[in-house]
C-alpha cells in the first residue's frame, strides 16, 4: 500500500489535515482517488491505515498497522561523498533499514562541508523520507552531523569500522550472531589514515577487513550494511 509520511502525532480516528503539497502527491504521484486507502506514517513513526476522503485536506484513519521496521538498530557512519553518492547511499541503507546515518568529517575526504550544509542536511532527510515511503518501513531515519570521528562513540554498543587495511578478522567472523545495537563505519574515497584507525580502536571500535578487493566507499557502505542485516535474519 502507498504511503505518505506526515509530521505530528495522530491517534486512530482523527482527521488529519492535509497540505497542497502533500494532497499532489497523493492524487498526482501516487494516483489515489478519493475513498482509496493507504499508509500515513506520523513523526514517531506509528503507521495508520488512512483513507483519502476527498479532495478535501482531510483523512480518517482507522487502525494502526504493523511496522516493517528491523529488530535490529544500525547506526551508518558515513564520510561525505563525491557528486551524488551519498544521497544514493542514503536512500539504498534506509531500503535495507538502517536506524541512523552519521556524517562524519575524514582526514582524505575529497569532499568538504560547504556554507550550505544545512540545507544539504534537509535534501538528505527528505530522500531518508522518499525512501521510508517507498520501501514500506514507518520509521524515519535521522541524519546528523557533521562530527570528527573523535566525536564518534564507539564502546556502548558493537561497532565496527571497514578498514582496506584490517588483515583479520573478516566481518563474517564478527556478525555471527548479531543482535540488538550495532554501528558500523566506512571510510572516505581516500581511505582511513592509521591515525583514524587509532582513534577509533582507542574508542571502542573493532577494524573489519571486507575481503581483499578494496570497494568504493558507497559499495563498501551498502556490501557492510547488507552484510550485518542478513547475520541478523532482517533479510529474509
Ligand atoms: N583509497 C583507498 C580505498 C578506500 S575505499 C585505497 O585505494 O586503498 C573506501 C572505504 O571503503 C575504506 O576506507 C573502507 O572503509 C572501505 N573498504 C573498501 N574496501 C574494503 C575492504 N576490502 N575491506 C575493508 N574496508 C574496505
Amino acid at each position: 500500500m502507498k504511503r505518505l509520511v506526515v509530521a505530528g502525532h495522530f491517534a486512530p480516528g482523527e482527521a488529519v489535515p492535509l497540505s497542497q503539497e502533500q494532497l499532489h502527491y497523493l492524487q498526482t504521484v501516487l494516483r489515489l482517488s478519493p475513498g482509496d486507502k493507504f499508509v500515513l506514517i506520523d513523526q514517531q513513526g506509528q503507521g495508520y491505515l488512512a483513507v483519502l476522503q476527498s479532495e478535501h485536506c482531510h483523512l480518517e484513519m482507522t487502525a494502526a498497522i504493523a511496522d516493517n521496521e528491523p529488530q535490529i538498530d544500525v547506526e551508518l557512519c558515513l564520510p561525505l561523498l563525491k557528486g551524488d553518492k551519498l544521497e544514493w547511499v542514503i536512500q539504498k541503507s534506509v531500503e535495507l533499514g538502517v536506524q541512523r546515518i552519521v556524517l562524519y568529517s575524514a582526514a582524505r575526504s575529497v569532499v568538504k562541508v560547504t556554507g550550505s550544509f544545512q540545507r544539504k542536511l534537509a535534501r538528505w532527510q527528505t530522500i531518508a523520507v522518499n525512501a521510508v515511503q517507498q520501501c514500506r518501513r514507518t520509521r524515519i531515519p535521522e541524519i546528523v552531523g557533521m562530527k570528527n570521528l573523535e566525536q564518534l562513540p564507539g564502546g556502548d554498543r558493537l561497532s565496527l569500522f571497514a578498514w582496506e587495511e584490517a588483515k583479520d578478522p573478516g566481518l563474517s567472523r564478527l556478525t555471527a550472531s548479531v543482535t540488538g545495537a550495532l554501528r558500523i563505519l566506512v571510510g572516505p574515497e581516500g581511505g582511513l589514515t592509521e591515525e583514524e584507525a587509532e582513534i577509533l580502536t582507542q574508542a571502542g571500535w573493532q577494524q573489519v577487513s571486507l575481503g581483499p578487493r578494496i570497494l568504493r566507499a558507497e559499495t563498501a557502505a551498502i556490501a557492510m550494511l547488507t552484510c550485518v542485516l542478513f547475520a541478523a535474519g532482517e533479510l529474509g
